[in-house]
């Protein structure tokens, strides 16, 4: 059978893919990774605030966007390159790396300046321009899947960004649409396990667009973690009613702070444990 997947997958190269993130190692056979933030940056006294309080809590990675992928042009768009500066304060302040997501090839080489991880929504996964231009920006990139994007779909599009020359791409399954449900997402937990085995590339799961209500993240934060995820992102607001995007399926810094707790038990009883939190 022909080789789908010659750069992400075992055949050329069995073990594991393991991306160097500021002192953390994602992928491999190292602790769950736990990636947390708003859904957008809002302003910057307040994601300084919840970038303290996430790393008080354990979280390590943050994760905000700049650049804002709406379904509906009047809602909120982000705050662009102003959001950017935000986030490079946050990293600065806090030593924690940091994700955001990047929407336009023209915008790559901004956005890479400050983020570690350079995220492609679930909306860009085949937007074949932008993941050619990633395979120069020299930062890892988290690909989301696709809303309705099958598993090979998914791993020809991390193929490109690997063929365009940036080897650091890690997954990250995002939920699914499901047939006459609008309210949410399917979380595709097979997914995980079916990605780990075709392909060496670490595997992160966000079951916060998954999930669309607050009360199902933790749940599905933990079938993910136990169908053998190797990071989770996780939206959080210090003032989930008041955020200007996604609002509803963020959660509280208290339930987050629940929520590591919980993970941090899982783990244990799974013999891995979480990640090593950044000093
Ligand atoms: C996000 O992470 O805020 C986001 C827009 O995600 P997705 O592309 O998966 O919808
Ligand atoms: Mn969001």
């Amino acid at each position: 059978m022909a080789d789908l997947y010659p750069l992400a997958g075992r055949k050329r190269h069995p073990s594991d893919l393991v991306v160097p993130v500021g002192g953390l190692r994602l992928g491999g056979p190292g602790g769950l990774v736990v990636i947390a933030g708003p859904c957008a940056v809002e302003g910057e006294a307040a994601f300084l605030r919840t970038a303290r309080a996430l790393k008080a809590a354990g979280a390590h990675m943050l994760r905000g966007g700049a650049f804002k992928p709406r379904t509906s042009p009047y809602s909120y768009q982000g705050l662009g390159r102003a959001g950017l500066r935000i986030l490079a304060a946050a990293r600065r302040e806090t030593g924690l790396p940091v994700v955001s997501e990047v929407l336009d090839p023209r915008e790559v080489d901004a956005v890479a300046r400050v983020a570690d991880v350079l995220q492609v929504g679930a909306r860009n996964m085949q937007n074949y321009p932008l993941l050619r231009e990633l395979g120069r920006a020299g930062k890892p990139v988290l690909l989301k899947r696709g809303l309705s994007a099958t598993m090979e779909e998914w791993l020809l599009s991390a193929e490109h960004v690997l063929a365009s020359g940036n080897g650091q791409v890690i997954l990250c399954e995002r939920g699914q649409r499901l047939i006459g449900e609008p309210e949410r997402c399917g979380l595709d937990a097979g997914a995980i396990p079916l990605a780990r085995r075709l392909c060496r590339l670490p595997v992160f799961v966000d079951p916060s667009h998954a999930a669309r209500s607050r009360d199902l993240v933790a749940p599905l934060a933990r079938a993910a973690a136990a169908a053998g995820a190797q990071g989770l992102m996780i939206e959080v607001h210090e003032r989930p009613s008041a955020a200007l995007s996604d609002g509803r399926q963020a959660l509280s810094l208290l339930q987050f702070r629940g929520l590591m707790a919980e993970l941090s038990r899982l783990m244990a009883a799974l013999g891995t444990g979480l990640a090593q939190p950044q000093i």
